[in-house]
């Protein structure tokens, strides 16, 4: 049997709650499920107002019309990302900045934040890659001390936490994402998280084409108007009942998922030890929600060549991502700040192990192939181990120039 990378779990209420709404009659936005889930976020996360959206990348596209972003406003940010991090900014004709990661968390090196900041910068999107939280106490007096906004995409991140706090209820605004490669799923879906209170009123008005249609069905105005720029944000009532059984499942899906990754972690302790692969990191204070599960290999010419082997093993693992900055609308639209180091050799070195809960059954068998694979000398051994802990950025190779297909 094949070993899929990524399976999209149901929890067994989506259809029932679809046939729900179906019999409710109101199919649009904005029903019982998209306030129960609504409400749900705003419990769960501790953000102020949680909007529902058709997608991460909608949330992201919402944030940066809310912060009224001009034509050569900056934002700081990884490059190491999906392109919606920065696709929502240059929708506005923003200019994102990347500065680079750190070797272990792979998120945006806080250090390099301040110097990067010029007179045009206006807001920090930082992202929380694997579900495992940026240095947020650092980031946020950085941008109250220099007067920016923080968005967190925290598309990977639901049910993690930095210092006891949820992930998504740090920044002024945070986007999640309920596409059916995340924990969470939707098929496809989003929300924005406003946690700035004056952001709220007009963060409805952005998602409903710019209307104060809100307002009106909260009795607070006797008729709605355009009053906005805005867009059809929302998302059907059936995307909502499917997302709400989901979320109230939300935790026992990241308690199974976390067991996977815990698996996968001890199992790969005494590779790391024997030099042949780099294990995640998650620092103290952040709990994480099992994203993913990564190893970091030697370098471009073994990452290949491991997916390949593991592939003819009837196992799909996958690399991502291609940096934002090499990429041709990055080159075209965003600009660097100092070199890049490590987001270009991370980006060659990692390979993300199939997740999803059903998995149990075949990890064993996974991890014996992969076991297996990196042991064979010749193809890993000649190379030598340990080039993923060496910080120097190596020569890449324009066969990594493909999207991966991970989401
Ligand atoms: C998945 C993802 C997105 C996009 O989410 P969609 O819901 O598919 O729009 C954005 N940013 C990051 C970091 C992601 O992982």
């Amino acid at each position: 049997m094949s070993i899929p990378f990524n399976r999209p779990y149901l929890v067994g209420r989506e259809l029932h709650n679809i046939a729900q709404a179906h019999a409710n009659g109101h199919l649009s936005g904005d029903g019982m499920f998209t306030r129960s889930c609504h409400a749900w976020l705003e419990q769960h996360v501790g953000a102020r107002k949680a909007l529902l959206t058709h997608s991460c990348t909608a949330a992201l596209e919402m944030a940066a019309i809310l912060l009224d972003l001009q034509p050569g406003d900056e934002v700081i940010m990884p490059s190491f990302t999906f392109v919606s991090t920065a696709n929502a900014f240059v929708l506005r004709g923003a200019v994102p900045v990347f500065v680079d990661i750190r070797p272990d968390t792979l998120n945006i090196d806080e250090a390099l934040i301040e110097p990067a900041i010029t007179a045009r910068t206006r807001v920090i999107c930082v992202v929380h890659y694997a579900g495992v939280a940026c240095e947020m106490d650092t980031i946020m007096d950085i941008a109250t001390r220099h007067g920016l906004k923080v968005v967190e995409d925290a598309a990977q991140a639901i049910f993690s936490s930095y210092k006891g706090r949820a992930l998504g209820s740090i920044g002024d605004l945070a986007a999640l994402s309920f596409h059916e490669t995340k924990n969470v799923i939707a098929g496809e879906g989003g929300a924005l998280l406003v946690n700035d209170p004056t952001l709220v009123e007009r963060a409805e008005m952005i998602r409903e084409k710019g209307t104060n249609r809100s307002k009106y069905f909260r009795g607070q105005v006797d008729k709605y108007t355009w009053v906005d720029i805005g867009s059809s944000y929302l998302p059907s009532e059936l995307v909502a009942a499917f997302l709400a059984a989901q979320l109230e499942q939300g935790e026992s899906i990241t308690a199974r998922r976390l067991a996977i990754w815990w698996r996968y972690h001890a199992w790969a302790e005494p590779l790391e030890a024997r030099g042949m692969l780099r294990r995640p990191t998650i620092p103290a204070g952040c709990t994480h929600n099992a994203h993913m599960y990564y190893i970091l290999l030697d370098g471009l010419a073994q990452r290949s060549a491991f997916i390949e082997r593991m592939k003819a093993a009837g196992i799909s693992t996958v690399f991502h991502y291609v940096p934002l900055h090499s990429s041709p609308a990055g080159l075209r639209c965003a600009r660097t700040y100092g070199p890049m180091p490590h987001t270009d050799h991370i980006s060659d070195c990692l390979v993300r192990m199939p997740l999803w809960i059903g998995l149990e059954a075949h990890q064993d068998q996974v991890m014996q192939a992969a076991e297996k694979i990196l042991s064979t000398r010749g193809v890993f051994g000649a190379h030598g181990w340990g080039g993923c802990f060496s910080t120097a950025g190596k020569t890449r190779n324009p066969r990594n120039a493909q999207l991966s297909n991970a989401g």
